[in-house]
């Protein structure tokens, strides 16, 4: 999961970026408007968490302008406490939830979580596909039928997580790159198969099927 955090406030993104890379997204900052808007067009997002102060162009015309462009990128707009109408104006653009600030990390991290479900329409906290279910709190996979349940090293579990949410279909190392890690990390696709392996060691060699060429694919049901 990759996430754009459009924040200029330094402190503030110096607080959440750990923790939610911690979390298991792989995440991405924009300082200003226009660099915001220019990257959330980029499609390789799950979802934004856009302030709406921001300088060079504010995070209400930044929604705008995402939402005139038929760009769905799920968004968690953050206003400022007690300004009712920035939450109007920000529902009125196009944002799927808001957190006033000042917040607690946690609830950021389960609105991220709720929405995200909403967007996959996958019920919260656990996600189940073909007898596996993927707890989101623990990092863990159960077998449901032999209840066997491993834990998942941050890339085994971000990947796992990403090949839940995107079931049958063809995902490209590339794509799976990016959505397991963040812009500075070393980008070695050999690194993909690596963890692709461990998974299927861990569950089973026919759950992700190798296109040559091409990429993986996870597949829902046998
Ligand atoms: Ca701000």
């Amino acid at each position: 999961m990759h996430l754009l955090l459009v924040e200029d406030d330094q402190q503030l993104v110096a607080l959440l970026q750990p923790q939610l890379e911690k979390a298991g997204y792989a995440v991405d900052v924009a300082v200003n408007g226009t660099d915001g808007e220019y990257r959330g067009n980029e499609d390789i997002y799950d979802l934004a968490i856009l302030d709406l102060g921001l300088p060079e162009k504010n995070g209400l015309e930044v929604l705008r302008s995402w939402r005139a462009a038929k760009n769905r990128l799920p968004v968690i707009i953050l206003t400022a406490r007690d300004a009712w109408h920035e939450k109007v104006d920000g529902f009125k653009a196009g944002a799927d939830d808001y957190l006033p600030k000042p917040f607690h990390v946690e609830e950021l991290l389960v609105r991220i979580s709720a929405l995200l479900h909403r967007v996959r329409q996958q019920p919260g906290g656990m996600l189940v596909v073909r007898g596996l279910s993927l707890d989101e709190d623990r990092q863990t996979v159960t077998v449901d039928d032999s209840k066997e349940t491993f834990e998942l090293t941050g890339t085994e579990y971000r990947m796992l997580r990403y090949f839940f949410l995107h079931p049958d279909r063809i995902l490209s190392k590339s794509r799976l790159m990016e959505h397991v890690y963040d812009f500075d990390s070393d980008k070695d696709s050999n690194v993909i198969e690596v963890y692709v392996k461990r998974l299927r060691n861990k569950l089973g060699n026919n759950l992700i099927e190798t296109r040559r060429g091409q990429g993986y694919i996870f597949k829902s049901h046998l």
